[in-house]
């Protein structure tokens, strides 16, 4: 099949990538002139696990290439795939729909025989409707269909659920529509539930699954702050509610907060549409001030240990939203730290891939390292933001050599906290007995 992927990012990338592995013909286009240059020449432009050698593989023999140019990458397309951000609307937050409607109607003029228009991208309920309007609108005699076909996959993890997905949502209103979609997923029709339904109901199953994980997890963050105060341990707690099939294992560990493009943006568009469409959403409400609150009172928490010290150091380990990925979009370590700068303290930073992106948003704000170990030497205390691998296997006896102060806040819980206090720390972690 040839695809034309619209946008190419943390979604369009591994997107496109991955549908040329599986032996599909794709371009992936968008308007960063940048963004394309680089991946012309060879070189990714976002970090992703086992991304570079399927994009090495197929950029090599052609099977995927890259583009700015609409008149030339939507022609020949059989399918095109919309992913295009959605970022929230800076005083409303509901979702800002200018990409989608600037990529349809650029799309529309190109339209040649047959397409399918999917959106990927997160979209507000009828937004289907509205991409189908503005090609009609630009293009009266294109043959195409308009499907939702909204993406789960996990950053850090999206090679993975590109050939794994837990299940695949279309949402099509013509048979012709669904046969493309099932010719393209064939290859996964063994091992995924494809969930044919309508437009509408495709595009609110994914906000209505952003928010309730995203409210998991501030359920389980608020478990562990009452652990805390009970004795009890978050993590024996976690295992007894996740061997209970209707609640399930996944997504109950905590955390200094969500973050990420999605569940930020994404809580804050659904909670918009029910204030829009006068519903009340107000367990989403509920976990948006939650959630908010917690990257404060995590901050505070650290700041704590250090409130004795004049310009104390602080040792940040972490600033992408997550391990696994350089994105720090609503990343809450960055907010932490945000939060932490007001106080006139000192932050030594380290993140294994996150160094490029935090630069460009902390700018000179804090000190930038090149280990973890670097950024721990000399610190009054040390905070664990980010759960990447590398900082699990980092040495305890080493880090109580180097800081100048034993002390603490892990809010990954990476650490042995009975060894941290053996050694004679000063540990704070979350939901855990010390
Ligand atoms: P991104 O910002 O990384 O990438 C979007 C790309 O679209 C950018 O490269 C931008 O230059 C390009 N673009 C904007 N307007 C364009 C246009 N008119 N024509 C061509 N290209 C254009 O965003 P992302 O993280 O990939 O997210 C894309 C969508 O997928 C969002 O709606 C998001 O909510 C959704 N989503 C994201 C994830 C995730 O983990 N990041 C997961 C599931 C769904």
């Amino acid at each position: 099949m040839r695809i034309t992927v619209i946008g190419t990012g943390y979604v369009g990338l591994p997107t496109g990538v991955g549908f040329a592995e599986l032996g599909n013909d794709v371009i992936c286009l968008d308007v960063d002139e940048n963004k394309i240059k680089t991946l012309q020449s060879g070189k990714l432009t976002i970090f992703e696990d086992g991304l570079e050698e399927l994009f090495v593989k197929n950029t090599k023999n052609g099977k995927i290439k890259f583009s700015t140019s609409f008149s030339e990458s939507i022609p020949d397309a059989d399918l095109i795939l919309i992913a295009v951000g959605t970022p929230p609307h800076p005083i409303t937050k509901e979702a800002d729909m200018r990409y989608i409607k600037a990529a349809a109607a650029e799309l529309a003029h190109h339209l040649k025989g047959y397409t399918v228009v999917a959106v990927k991208s997160t979209v507000p309920v009828n937004t289907g409707n509205m991409v189908e309007n503005i090609i009609r609108r630009e293009n009266p005699n294109a043959d195409c269909d308009v499907i939702s076909l909204p993406e789960f996959l996990r950053e850090g993890f999206a090679i993975h659920d590109f050939f794994n997905p837990d299940r695949i949502i279309v949402g099509a209103n013509t048979e012709r529509a669904r046969n493309v979609i099932a010719e393209l997923y064939a290859p996964f029709k063994d091992k995924s539930t494809i969930l044919y339904v309508s437009r509408q109901s495709s595009e609110t199953i994914k906000y209505a699954s952003n928010a309730f994980l995203a409210m998991k997890i501030q359920y389980i963050n608020e478990m562990a702050d009452f652990c805390e105060t009970s004795g009890a341990d978050i993590y024996e707690v976690a295992k007894g509610m996740g061997l209970d099939s209707r609640i399930g294992a996944k997504f109950l560990v905590p955390g200094p907060g969500y973050g990420g493009f999605c569940f930020p943006k994404d809580t804050n568009a659904m909670a918009y549409m029910g204030k829009f469409n006068g519903v009340d959403l107000s367990l989403i409400e509920t976990t948006i001030k939650g959630n908010e609150r917690r990257k404060i009172n995590m901050a505070k928490r650290i700041l704590d240990m250090v409130e004795d010290i004049k310009n104390p150091t602080i040792a940040v380990l972490g600033s992408a939203f997550k391990g696994g990925t350089d994105d720090c979009r609503e990343s809450p370590a960055l907010q932490i730290i945000e939060i932490m700068l007001a106080h006139e303290v000192n932050i030594k930073l380290y993140d294994p891939e996150a160094m490029p992106n935090t630069k460009a948003i902390l700018k000179d704000m804090v000190t930038y390292t090149n280990s973890a170990y670097e950024a721990i030497s000399g610190a009054d205390v040390l905070a664990v933001l980010t759960d990447w691998d590398e900082f699990k296997s980092l040495d305890l006896l080493k880090i109580k050599q180097l800081m100048k102060r034993p002390q603490i806040a892990d809010f990954r819980n990476i650490f042995d906290c009975k060894k941290a206090k053996d050694l004679g720390f000063e540990i704070k972690s979350l939901g855990r007995k010390l």
